[in-house]
């Protein structure tokens, strides 16, 4: 087979009906939406598109097969959870292929995040036989006192564009894992992932109407609709911080438990005393993974000024070498960016900072080709007030600022209205433990570059969002806890 009809073949073999009650089916006006390859703009599958009365439809079905999984026994659950692992790194090459299909990625990087996301089903299915409570007599001496926890019911997980798997996977595993049902809502521009792991989900075994899968090109009124069903117990979102905040708004009327993984303004700090090798492979990994469509990228560089120089050159000596291509590609190591407002964005931004004073190092332009490519770019000496430093780039642009002390660096660091992850180096363990005490940050990478791991709890502070997924933290997002208070015995 040529690559292309191995992708032809790939395509042919994703499920294009939504996941509702065990069944595959179209969208019940036989309404569809098209999939693009960000490479080149081209339609790739048209698959369903969910109206509100299917969105309903996945809640019914989330709903009537909630009591039977929560009473499933928890080494029940983890077996299947363990069974779609070990389903998911067979399939692991088709995986990846689609992810750089629908959302551009490189090959290399769309395999990265098939280990990663793989990660939380074989986690949780670790955690599932583990939740456990508590029973003691109270501190009267007048009774006794039983914690139970219990799965919270029908859960609604809306994910993002930018990791299509591991954001799926990293909701679902927990609920899945806690007794809960869920209705998933994958982005309209990467939703194939999804529905090629709902067919591993199927075949691992999960009875009908546990996983249910709705695409859809109008998300506002279906999100509304399910949020606004008082069966539905627990919001879990990860996308923009205005989406985010809209919808705890809605989902304030049911005073519904919510999650929410929101956006980022990550600062990567460079001391004088930073080992500058390890500095600049960290800003590499921590920049262009993704082609810096990450809620993790690191967004601003503020570099101590006695080594801004010598950063800024062996960065732009990295990037400079950068391959941009078809993801697909051997050796490209940049593909193209979701959508042609993501290059718009992505320009504006840099014009911005230009016309503040910036200096382009390298790249710097919109490419003019097929596809909606940007190249990679350098940018130093950025000037506080440039909007680079207050919004999410998302795109493979590195802009650098530089600081004078200690308070500085950490003032800078703090001066954003996010707080998801920040990347420190320093070779002084004093100065590392007081940035841990000082930086206003749900996470942080100290002399690493990449901190994303399903073992830890992955989530942010301020307006970055609300709860944590992955470690042992992950599933209680997914249990509500009871007291019970007995008698002496
Ligand atoms: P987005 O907010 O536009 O969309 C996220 C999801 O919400 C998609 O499924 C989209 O279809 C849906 N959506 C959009 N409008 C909606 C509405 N009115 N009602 C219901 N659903 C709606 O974000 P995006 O562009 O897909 O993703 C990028 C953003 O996600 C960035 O801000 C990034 O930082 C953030 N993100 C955060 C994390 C994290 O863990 N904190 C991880 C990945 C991405």
């Amino acid at each position: 087979m040529t690559s292309s009809e191995a992708e032809s073949d790939l395509l042919a073999r994703v499920p294009d009906g939504l996941f509702i009650g065990g069944r595959w089916r179209p969208a019940e006006d036989g309404a569809t939406l098209t999939v693009a390859d960000p490479s080149s703009g081209e339609t790739v599958k048209t698959i369903a598109s969910a109206t509100v009365a299917d969105g309903i439809a996945a809640l019914d079905a989330a709903s009537e097969a909630f009591p039977a999984w929560a009473a499933t026994p928890p080494r029940e659950r983890a077996e299947i959870l363990r069974r779609a692992f070990d389903l998911l790194q067979e399939r692991k090459d088709d995986v990846a292929l689609l992810m750089t299909i629908e959302m551009g990625k490189p090959l290399a990087e769309s395999r990265g995040e098939v280990a990663y996301g793989g990660e939380f089903l074989r986690w949780f299915s670790e955690e599932a036989p583990r939740i456990q409570g508590r029973y003691g007599t109270n501190p009267e001496g007048s009774g006794r006192t039983i914690v139970s926890q219990h799965p919270v019911g029908p859960c609604f997980l809306i994910t993002p564009w930018n990791f299509p798997l591991a954001m799926a996977t990293r909701k679902i595993a927990p609920a899945l894992a806690a007794g809960c049902t869920v209705v998933v809502k994958p982005a309209a521009l990467t939703p194939l992932t999804t529905l090629f792991f709902a067919r591993i989900l199927e075949d691992a075994g999960l009875p009908a109407g546990v996983l249910n899968v709705v695409t859809t090109s109008s998300s506002g009124p279906l999100s509304e609709a399910i949020i606004s069903d008082p069966r539905l117990r627990k919001l879990s979102f990860t996308g923009s911080t205005p989406v985010g905040q809209q919808l705890l708004k809605q989902a304030a009327d049911g005073v519904l438990r919510t999650s929410m993984e929101l956006g980022g303004n990550a600062p990567f700090v460079v001391f004088d005393d930073a080992d500058l090798d390890a500095a600049v492979a960290g800003a590499i990994a921590a920049k262009f993974r993704n082609i810096g469509q990450a809620c993790t990228a690191a967004n601003r560089f503020i570099v101590h000024r006695s080594v801004a120089e010598e950063f800024s050159r062996r960065v732009t000596e990295k990037v400079a070498g950068f391959v941009v291509g078809r993801g697909t590609e051997d050796g490209v190591t940049v593909g193209p960016l979701i959508d042609d407002r993501a290059v718009e964005k992505a320009d504006s931004l840099v014009r911005d900072a230009v016309e503040r004073g910036a200096t382009v190092r390298t790249g710097g332009a919109v490419i003019d080709r097929p596809g909606s490519y940007f190249e990679a770019t350098v940018l130093d000496d950025v000037q506080p007030g440039s909007k680079i430093l207050r919004e999410e780039i998302f795109g493979p642009v590195l802009a650098i600022a530089t600081f004078d002390d200690e308070d500085d660096a950490i003032r800078l660091a703090n001066d954003t209205e996010y707080g998801l992850v920040s990347y420190v180096y320093t070779r002084d363990l004093a100065r590392g433990q007081r940035l841990i005490e000082r930086l206003e940050t749900g996470m942080m990478g100290l002399n690493v570059g990449v901190v994303s791991n399903a073992s830890a709890p992955f989530g942010g502070w301020k307006q970055s969002g609300l709860g944590r997924e992955g470690g042992a933290e992950g599933i209680h997002e997914y249990l509500e806890t009871k007291y019970t208070l007995t008698p002496d015995p």
